[in-house]
This record gives structure tokens, sequence and C-alpha cells, in this order.
């Protein structure tokens, strides 16, 4: 007798359920001949999906988009969103949610399939994805996990057997994403701008329940959902620029409601510390260069907060004023932490007020002497002064008494601030030549052994293992790196 494998599907759709103007229901369109190219499981085990199920035939057809599971009611959702800061429609052209899996540990996460065809928001584009941007997404997004940043997760990518045409024919590919719902600033700006005050309660009543269910008692509602977005993207923000990450396009339909990162498109991290740094081609003007991103955020927030105003208070005037009361505690929100990251970066445990300008004066020398800002961590955590100008100057080694006479004042041992330090400061990120490297390998040759050797390294960053080392050096002859959108 053939036993029927467990799939471990366990999905509902809550979204489902919202006014219909928030999605369309849409099925995936089937793809020619589905072949697995990488799987997560340790994810896959962590939403209780059975691994073994998703590796096979009736798995991976899930996993394309030709089955659709049992449980599921896929859609597209609508929204808008301010792109380089110009207000469209958009929505999913490109993406399937199949549905909410409930997960063991009682979460409800979104099961969403990237490039699965088109759907009636797509617009001009053809609803697919390339097998390289696809990698590139699931490599960096573990990679971000793996840093202990917020984000959403990459099941899986298939490729699917189809040519996708962009400036060249490209191979075809799937990516199942895992996030704590797809909620965007952008989607409050479509109900916002386009449909009606009840809509507009119905999205902050679900959202509220689903991401916040500690505000639900609060009196005004709509204004501690605000509050709570711009904490907890302050919150990310300042997680992304102590690991040097720079998104690429922090257009408000790339912003989540839930505090996770999102939409992994030309992003990149920053190797020698410049606030000016921006890989993408697309930025021309750099608005979305590393420095700029903490005042990005506070701006698409004001987006969310403006979307909000109806339900703020009757009085419009008065709206407003607490809406802006919110933004402005943006900067205070994220520079807290970011002082406080920088502070265990340094190994440093309580706070003195001169810190600042101890890191800003680290900072500047970086800028200056070219250093490489995550290796420079590295280094002053093991006390190395590896291959770097900056060591070799009389600035820097003025800068160095200064901190260890401020890391003398405070009370815990040395061996404490070093611990500290390891745990602050990653051995690797997931460098750009060593991304292009494992995509090259497993696009052009099907090669997939060089991502997988780096996934299981950025799987565990803080850990400064001996493999570790060859990861983290970044090449001499690195000229200026750019990303492409690849959609
Ligand atoms: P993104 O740059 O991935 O954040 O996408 C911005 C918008 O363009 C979203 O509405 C996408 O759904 C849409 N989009 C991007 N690529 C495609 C494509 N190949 N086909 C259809 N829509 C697309
Ligand atoms: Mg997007």
């Amino acid at each position: 007798m053939t036993k029927i494998m467990e799939t471990g599907w366990n999905l509902e759709n809550s979204y489902a359920s919202l006014p219909t103007s928030l999605f369309t229901r849409t099925n995936p369109t089937p793809v020619s001949s589905p072949e697995l190219i990488v799987l997560n499981e340790q994810l896959a085990a962590s939403l209780g999906l059975n691994a073994e199920f998703l590796e096979s035939e009736a798995g991976v057809a899930v996993l394309a988009g030709n089955e659709i599971p049992e449980g599921a009611t896929p859609l597209s959702q609508a929204y808008a969103g301010h792109q380089f800061g110009n207000f469209t429609m958009l929505g999913d052209g490109r993406a399937v949610l199949l549905g909410e899996q409930i997960i063991p540990e009682g979460k409800r996460v979104d099961i969403q399939l990237k490039g699965p065809g088109r759907t009636p928001y797509s617009r001009g584009g053809d609803g697919r994805a390339a097998l390289g941007p696809m990698l590139r997404e699931y490599i960096i997004s573990e990679a971000m996990h793996g840093l202990g940043i917020p984000t959403s997760r990459s099941l899986a990518v298939v490729k699917t057997g189809d040519p996708v045409y962009r400036e060249n024919v490209l191979p075809g590919a799937v990516l199942t994403r895992v996030a704590a719902s797809h909620i965007r600033v952008g989607t409050f700006q479509y109900v916002a701008k386009w449909r009606t005050i009840e809509e507009l309660q119905a999205l902050v009543d679900y959202t509220i329940r689903r991401h916040y269910p500690d505000i639900e008692d609060d009196e005004n509602r709509s204004l501690s959902l605000l509050k709570q977005v711009i904490s907890r993207q302050a919150e990310l923000i300042s997680k992304w620029q102590l690991v040097g990450f720079i998104h690429g396009v922090m257009n408000t339909d790339n912003m989540t409601i839930s505090g996770e990162s999102i939409d992994y498109g030309p992003c990149a991290f920053m190797d020698s510390y410049d606030l000016e740094t921006v890989f993408s081609s697309i930025d021309v003007h750099g608005r979305y260069a590393y420095g700029n991103q903490p005042y990005i955020a506070a701006w698409n927030l004001a987006r969310l907060a403006e979307s909000l105003l109806p339900l703020l208070d009757d009085d419009p005037e008065k709206a407003v004023e607490l809406a802006q009361a919110e933004i402005s505690e943006f900067h205070k929100i994220y520079n807290s932490h970011w002082i406080n990251g920088m502070r265990g970066k340094l190994g440093l445990f309580n706070a003195e007020a001169e810190d600042e300008a101890l890191i800003e004066e680290l900072l500047e020398l970086m800028k200056k002497h070219h250093a490489d800002y995550t290796n420079t961590f590295r280094a002053l955590t093991f006390e190395t002064k590896e291959d770097s100008v900056l060591f070799g100057t009389s600035e820097f080694e003025q800068w160095h008494r200064r901190w260890l006479a401020r890391l003398d004042r405070q009370q815990e041992s040395n061996d404490s601030s070093k611990k500290l330090m390891q745990d602050s400061n990653p051995a690797v990120i997931p460098r750009n030549h060593r991304v292009e490297e494992a995509l090259k390998a497993a696009v052009e040759k099907g090669d997939y052994s060089v991502m997988e050797r780096l996934l299981e390294v950025l799987s565990h960053p803080y850990a400064h293992t001996d493999e570790q080392a060859e990861y983290a050096t970044v090449p001499k002859e690195c000229g200026p790196y750019q990303t492409f959108c690849g959609t």
C-alpha cells in the first residue's frame, strides 16, 4: 500500500476576508518543466512543512505554481506606492499569495510565489522572474536573517524551464517567499487615495489584529498603529545601517507594516565606508544612498501617516498635529537604536555623553582612508591590524587610545567587551563579488555548490570561524559595483 506523504500545509487566507478591492483572486500560470534549485530545509521545518514532500514531484509542482496546495486561496494584492518619489498604482504584478501558513509555534505567515505569471496588476510586465535575481533574493534574505535582521525569508527557488525575455534571454524561475505579511505602506496609500474610509478602517483593523494585537483596545487605534510601525521601522533601519546594508529601492511599496525588510532587488552591502554609497543602476540621483536610508524611511512613514489622517481625528488640523508628532519621533528612536548598536560594535556596555563623538570620529576616519566598514570593526574586535591604511595613521592611533581609555572606564572585563564585539560585528556579509560568483556558477554553469557554500557561511555570520576568513576579504581591484533590478 502506498502511503500518502504528509505535506504539512496548514493554510488559511484571512486576507481574502478583507474588502475585495484589496486583492484579486489569481492563479499562478503553469510552467513547462519545473526543477528545484534550492530548498530551505530548516525554514520548511519551522513552518511545519515536510521538506521531503517539497522535494518530491508533487512538492516542486506547488513551488512552481503548477499545483495549488490544499487550503490555498491564491490572490494578488492591490497597492500603490511612491517610486523614486512619484506616486502610482502598482499591485502584485508578479506575485501570488498562496495563503497564510499557520506554523507550529502558532504564528501566521504569508506563503507567496514570486514570478508565477501575469496577474491583473501586471500592466506591461510578463509576471515572470529570472533565475539570477531570484537566487540573489534568496541569498540576501537568508543572509539578513543570519545577521539577526527582521526579513522576509526564502523557502525555495524553482527553475521553470521557460525563458524570460529581458535585455537578454534568461532562464525563468519562481521564488517562494515567506513573510509576516505583505502589507505595505503602499497598501494604505492605495486605499486612502482611491477607496472608502470604511475600507481604510477595515485595513487598519486587520493589520492591528495581525501584527499589533497589543494595541487592539487602545483608544486611538490608528494612531497607535502609526506609532508601532514607526518604532519597528526605526529599529529595522538602524540594523541595516549597522551592518552596511543598502536596500536600493526604498519605495513606499517596498516598506512593510510588519517591520520586516522586503523586496530585495538591486540591494547590496557597503564595502568601504561612505554615506554616499549607491549600487543600484537605476538610482541615478542617489536618493536611496546608504546615508539617506533613515531619512527616506521617515519620508515613507510620513506617507503612511498621511494615509491614516482621516482616522486619526475628526478635526483635520488635529489629525495633522498628531501625525507630525509621531513622525518627529522617528529619528529619536532610530538614533537611540543606532547608538546602542554602535556601542555594541565597540564593546561598550554603558552610555557616556561623548560616545557619539567617539563613534563619529571613527566613521570619519574610515571614510577618509577608504576603510572597509565590516573589516574595520572585525579587526578592532580581534585586535588585528589587517591590511588597512587607516590603522597606520596617527589619527587612528589617537582615536584608538581614546577608545581603550573609554573601555577602561567601564566595569565589564575585557573578555566581556570582546564577546559583545564578536556578537555585534559580523565576520562575513554577502560580499558583492561572492554573490556574483555564486550567481554566475548557478546561472551559467548549473553549478549550485558555490551558492550552497556561501549560504552556509552566511547563516552564522557571528561565529568567526576559520572557514569564514576567505569570505571576509575584499578584492584589491574592486571597482565601482553596480546592481541591476533584473526584473
Ligand atoms: P518591484 O520593483 O519588484 O518592487 O516591483 C514594482 C512593481 O512592478 C510591482 O507592482 C511589481 O509587481 C511590478 N513588476 C516588476 N516586475 C514585473 C514583471 N516582470 N511583470 C509584471 N509586473 C512586474
Ligand atoms: Mg516591490
